[in-house]
């Protein structure tokens, strides 16, 4: 991180950081550099090919790498692309990884039924205990994988804590710090190595890109830039790095206004009579809001809960929701609703740890009363079925 990034908040990174408007006309908003060669028969400007390197996705490298307190950052099509990029750049033929067992299912699906034919192990842990972790480790442990908070029941994991038994091993960290965004949350501060994230969520914003990124040292960045990232050719286009960069800017402000509304909305449904359990980071009732509050500086939108009502009843809050559509993804400007849990016998329960009945919540960027009167009323709805 150089002088200029240390002084700048993050708001300030978001609206100006990166951009350079001499050099493109003193356009306010940069162009879309849409082509993928770059000829040099008069100039070397350092550009050859968009797979490698492009002047609109390098302004939200840029952009991010400051956000997250890191060296640089690469941009990939999806976070998928960067998370399978990252693993594939530490694990070696035979290596094993630690991993959380409840970590977005694709990413599981990786490690487990394909990084497997490469003789990868994974061993799957909770990840709420560091000892757990300790005690999971081989000679062959090349990397440890994290998510935090996972994405079902927002359990943490103690980046700074298992960052040290790693860097005392030369164990790769790596981080998916999607949830938190570069604005709540920075591992690499902690001393994680590597950090990825579905930047098609809070950081895009508006649900219309999918786009992943990564970051990390230079010396690291560079690496999989030419091997990972040019080779399996995931690169960003460059129209998906500028709907980003419009994403960066106001992403503070609306990160404000999703926590708020998260928030009052968790704290709403913990008091309500027709709720059993709220799983949201922010309040002081969940089990690890001490380790929350010193590794992160504030909370997103998406939390889950379990309404006091059987498959039916559950059914009828989530159809009788105005403001909420239904779908899986989250981070966007639009409420949603999803169901993880609702179609779990006890068994497939008991084994993820996912309680039958479980909801999930994106808070969106409606109005906050509107929001509560919203779920009170479906709430209401499910308590005559
Ligand atoms: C959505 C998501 C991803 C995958 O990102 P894509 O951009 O959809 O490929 C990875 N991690 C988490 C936590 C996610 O929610």
């Amino acid at each position: 991180m150089d002088e200029l990034q240390r002084s700048l908040t993050k708001e300030d990174i978001c609206t100006h950081y990166g951009d350079d408007y001499d050099r493109y006309l003193g356009a306010i908003v940069p162009p879309i550099f849409q082509n993928t060669l770059f000829t040099r028969k008069t100039m070397n400007h350092g550009y050859t090919y968009t797979r490698v390197s492009n002047p609109t996705t390098e302004i939200a490298e840029k952009k991010i790498a400051a956000l997250e307190e890191g060296e640089e950052a690469r941009c990939f099509s999806s976070g998928m692309a960067a998370i399978t990029a990252a693993l594939m750049s530490v694990l070696d033929k035979d290596s094993h990884i630690i991993c959380p067992a409840n970590v977005y299912a694709p990413t599981k699906a990786f490690l487990e039924s394909y990084m497997s034919k490469f003789g990868v192990e994974t061993t799957f842990v909770s990840g709420e205990s560091t000892s757990e972790i300790e005690q999971a480790l081989r000679p062959s442990t090349k990397a440890i994988y994290l998510e935090t908070p996972l994405s079902n029941l927002f359990t943490l994991q103690d980046l700074q804590a298992i960052a040290d038994i790693a860097r005392a091993k030369g164990i790769v960290t790596i981080v998916d710090n999607t949830w938190a965004t570069p604005l709540y949350q920075n591992p690499i501060a902690l001393g994680i190595d590597i950090v990825v994230h579905s930047a098609t969520k809070y950081m895009g914003g508006h649900s219309d890109i999918l786009a992943g990124v990564m970051i990390g040292r230079k010396s690291v960045m560079e690496e999989i830039s030419h091997r990972e990232r040019g080779m399996f050719g995931a690169a960003m286009d460059p129209h998906q790095a500028w709907l980003l960069i419009r994403g960066l800017r106001t992403l503070p402000v609306r990160m404000r206004q999703h926590q708020e509304s998260a928030m009052k909305a968790a704290a709403f449904l913990e008091l309500h009579p027709m709720v059993q359990r709220v799983y949201y980071p922010g309040l002081a009732s969940h089990p690890q809001y001490e380790l929350g509050r010193r590794q992160m500086t504030g909370y997103s939108g998406l939390f889950s809960f379990v309404p006091k009502g059987n498959r039916e009843q559950i059914m009828g809050f989530m159809k009788s929701l105005k403001l909420f559509e239904e779908g899986p993804s989250w981070g966007g400007f639009e409420s949603l609703i999803n169901t993880p849990g609702l179609w779990l016998d006890e068994d497939a329960s008991a084994r993820t740890g996912i309680p039958q009945g479980l909801v999930r919540l994106s808070i969106g960027l409606e109005n906050t009363d509107s929001l509560l009167a919203d779920l009170d009323d479906a709430l209401r709805v499910m308590q005559r079925i």
